[in-house]
């Protein structure tokens, strides 16, 4: 178990900066998440902590030690492949063993950990099987055990999930939270399933073409975000454009819709910035009756109710023409249909930067 320290790693391929300057920490036995969308940088940067690629600048630390021109098979991190890379020749026992086979380790001590780690994902049973005879999920955990037999300081994981169906993957997210407690080992996890990442990530990193967005708590992603690019892709928001007209007691942005009041989404915010309201679908209520202590209240119509069965999802248009989209829990009891004049209050509301490349960028 060590920390992991990125500083100022740049990776070029041709003309494509897949990392630009990434500086990183992540603690030792941390289970950490590298989320973003297709082509963001997130493997390339896997890659190189593992040593299969090479940063064009910058350093990999771990702990003190500079490994950045260390190879592979001296770093002493397992990897865990998008499609388990399991060699089809080999049963799943061999798979397992091979690291340590080639670490020239004596039979009878492989033999005692093949089977530790296969007792460990649960595939004992399966020792002799090649791995075409196996499930997908059978293959991930194999994959995980062969990752893990060598001890490794460092797991790297590549979207080990993403060829399960969504029940397996649930079950495979519990055992993989519990190895991860039980070895104490440090996780780096890839994905671009922010669901994946807020249920299991100790902390989370979004990056954004080649660049780290946000680091932060699965919480402070969500709740605090700092750019349009991090609210939008860790979840759904509705943003409504304003100028601050004041910072004085709360942020307070004029728009369309009337004055709201919030918090800074940035330092440094001053009276007179173009910035978005950020609110979650699931921060705003109807307000049926005058009572409910919120900070914000806004008209408009129903245009649709879409039933989830857990949830029902509104959209309700604004004045301004603004479409504001809200999620309910117990919507039944609240009887609002499409065509209804509603009332809308709500409080947790972030003033984010409303930046010209932000727009561009913006998924
Ligand atoms: P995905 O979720 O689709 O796997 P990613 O976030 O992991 O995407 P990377 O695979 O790291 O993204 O790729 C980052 C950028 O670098 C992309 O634009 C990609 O096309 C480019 N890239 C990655 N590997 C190579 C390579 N070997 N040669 C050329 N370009 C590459």
């Amino acid at each position: 178990m060590l920390g992991i320290r990125l500083e100022n790693v740049t990776k070029r391929f041709d003309n494509v900066l897949a990392l630009d300057r990434i500086n990183l920490e992540i603690d030792a036995g941390e289970f950490f998440f590298l989320l973003g969308p297709s082509g963001c940088g997130k493997t390339t940067l896997l890659r190189i902590l593992a040593g299969f690629e090479q940063p064009e600048s910058g350093r990999v630390l771990f702990d003190e030690r500079d490994v950045t021109a260390v190879p592979p098979h001296e770093r002493n991190t397992g990897m865990v492949f998008q499609n388990y890379a399991l060699w089809p020749h080999m049963t799943v026992w061999k798979n397992v063993e091979y690291g340590l086979t080639m670490r020239n380790m004596p039979q009878h001590e492989r033999d005692q950990k093949v089977k530790r780690a296969l007792e460990m994902v649960q595939m004992s049973g399966y020792a002799r099987r090649s791995p075409n005879q196996l499930s997908g999920g059978q293959q991930q955990r194999v994959a995980l055990a062969r990752a893990l037999v060598i001890e490794p300081d460092v797991v790297l994981l590549d979207e080990p999930l993403s060829n399960l169906d969504a029940r397996l993957r649930l079950e495979m997210r519990e055992q993989l939270l519990d190895l991860q407690r039980t070895l104490d080992v440090t996780m780096i996890y890839v994905t671009h399933d922010q669901k994946e990442a807020l249920a299991m990530g100790e902390r989370i990193a979004v990056m954004q073409m080649g660049k780290v967005a946000q680091i932060g708590t699965p919480r402070d992603v969500y709740r605090q975000p700092l750019t349009r690019f991090v609210a939008d892709f860790i979840g759904e928001i509705n943003l409504i454009s304003g100028e601050i007209k004041s910072v004085e007691s709360g942020v307070v942005a004029a728009t369309d819709v009337g004055d709201m009041l919030g918090q800074a989404g940035y330092e440094g915010i001053q009276v007179g910035d173009r910035v978005l309201c950020a609110i979650r679908p699931e921060a705003i209520g109807f307000l049926l009756d005058e009572s409910g202590a919120v900070d914000n209240v806004i008209s408009g119509h129903v245009q649709r109710a879409i039933y989830l069965g857990e949830v029902e999802q509104f959209f309700v248009e604004l004045a301004s023409g603004d479409q504001v989209k809200l999620i309910k829990y117990d919507a039944t009891m609240q009887h609002v249909q499409p065509g209804d004049e509603v009332r809308l209050g709500f409080s947790q509301v972030v003033m984010l930067r409303d930046e010209a490349e932000d727009r561009d960028e913006a998924v």
